[in-house]
């Protein structure tokens, strides 16, 4: 039948852990997955490729080892929300029915934002770790780069792993630097932002690195045109006034980055916010007004680092609360927001960056989270992929215990687990 006591809609970081972390907790709930790809992607790992560190087939894995069983897959994309009828629609106008839902599917690139640029990608020395068949290709242009101008780019936030972007340039700069031809290849930060990292704690370490590179940083510098044939980037430049203006630069490499949004179907839905994101309590990752749904992972509007690291706090917590739902007792598990951004700075060396709502630093390891250490690039470069895969989808909690509150922290919503 095309019932479920939960519905998950994506069977990405968020979609296998949150069900592998439901199934640890009660192997008998009846779990649909519905999910259209036949791959799962490690997409931390991408950074790593386009560096020359990880193979592509490290950062993927066929979806059917990932979705955890007895975890029913449904190989459909989800077009529709009817959450008055506790329904979902599927792209081909099927129906499935659920006593509670999580919604889960990530988020989309927008590369249409940026006018040229989609047409470029690939060729003419324009690329982006964000798409994993391009990582190889940046760890080719690395290699063949011995002069010009390198430019990097980050756009508004959110993004997932804000880190990323300069993952990119720390990575590139420490090739350059150690085959010696970093003097004649100009490296450029262009962000549209007005920091090097959201956490005000973790930009003087990373400045170091800025300045060893001797990379130019240019703050409010949205890029919104590419020419790759010409190589040629235009950038829309805000000043402190406010005043925009557009520049021009030339480059003989850009990695570039696209702003990025709710897929479409969450973002013209009901449960969007009023940016697009599945609208969710911070703390409980309950929809505000469907007491019965939940959200988790980059798609959620929790104002949290968008990360994998994250959906490994975030996922024991909608676990608990489902339960709670399907059982008719109050929501009580609460997220504080962790998300956690490995930046490698150079090759044998991270700065881990582990921190929670407001930018309190919540670090694993008892050791000054604030320096680049040989111990985070090892976590990066050895053990996340099988942190990931093996402990992350398949629900073994690693410190990652939910706190469950004395009292419930919303009231109720009308709409609660219906009984079928
Ligand atoms: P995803 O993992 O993207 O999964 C979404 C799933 O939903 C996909 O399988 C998709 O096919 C499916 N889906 C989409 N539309 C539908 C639909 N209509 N119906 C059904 N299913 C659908 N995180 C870190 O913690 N550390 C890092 O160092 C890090 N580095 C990163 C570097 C790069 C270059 C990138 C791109 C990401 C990085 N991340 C990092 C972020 C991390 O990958 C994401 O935060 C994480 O994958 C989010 O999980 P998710 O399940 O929400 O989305």
């Amino acid at each position: 039948s095309n019932r479920y006591d939960v519905l998950v809609i994506g069977g990405g970081a968020a979609g296998c852990a949150v069900t592998a972390s439901l199934l640890k907790r009660d192997a008998s709930l009846r779990i649909g997955v519905v999910e259209p790809s036949e791959q799962h992607y490690y997409q931390p790992g991408w950074t790593m490729v386009g560096a020359g560190v990880f193979t592509r087939s490290q950062t993927e894995r066929p979806m059917a080892q990932c979705i955890p069983e007895p975890a029913q897959w449904i190989r459909a994309a989800v077009t529709g929300f009817l959450p008055e009828q506790n329904t979902v629609v599927l792209e081909d106008g099927r129906q499935l029915a659920y006593r509670t839902l999580i919604v889960c599917p990530g988020l989309k690139l927008h590369w249409d934002a940026i006018k040229g640029l989609r047409e470029t990608l690939g060729k003419n020395g324009v690329t982006s770790n964000y798409v994993l068949e391009l990582a190889p290709y940046t760890w080719q242009l690395v290699q063949n780069l011995r002069k010009g101008r390198a430019i990097f780019t980050q756009p508004p936030m959110p993004i997932k792993c804000a880190g990323a972007p300069q993952k990119a340039l720390y990575m590139s700069a420490d090739w350059w630097l150690k085959e010696g031809v970093l003097a004649a290849v100009e490296t450029e930060f262009c962000t549209a932002g007005n920091v090097l990292f959201g956490v005000a704690d973790f930009v003087p370490p990373l400045m170091q690195y800025i300045d060893k590179y001797q990379t130019q940083l240019n703050f409010q510098h949205n890029l919104v045109e590419v020419d790759g044939e010409a190589g040629k980037a235009w950038f829309v430049v805000t000043d402190a006034e406010g005043n925009q203006q557009r520049i021009e630069k030339s480059f003989d490499f850009l990695h570039a980055v696209p702003p990025q949004r709710a897929p479409r179907f969450v973002r013209e839905s009901v449960l969007a916010d009023k940016d697009g994101w599945l609208e969710v309590h911070h703390d409980t990752l309950c929809h505000p007004r469907f007491g019965n749904i939940f959200a988790l992972g980059d798609v959620c509007s929790a104002p949290n680092a968008k990360t994998a690291a994250a959906v490994r706090k975030q996922a024991p917590v909608v676990a608990e609360n489902i339960l709670a739902v399907l059982a008719k007792r109050e929501v009580r598990a609460v997220y504080d927001g962790y998300g956690a951004c490995p930046l490698v700075v150079e090759r044998g060396k991270a700065v881990l960056a582990e921190f929670g709502y407001g930018g309190k630093l919540l670090p694993t390891f008892p050791l000054d989270p604030l320096v680049p250490r040989r111990l985070a690039w090892q976590l990066k470069a050895r053990w996340m992929p099988s942190i990931y895969f093996d402990m992350l989808l398949k629900g073994r909690e690693w410190l990652a215990k939910p706190s469950v509150l004395d009292h419930a922290p919303h009231r109720p919503t009308a709409v609660q687990a219906c009984d079928f």
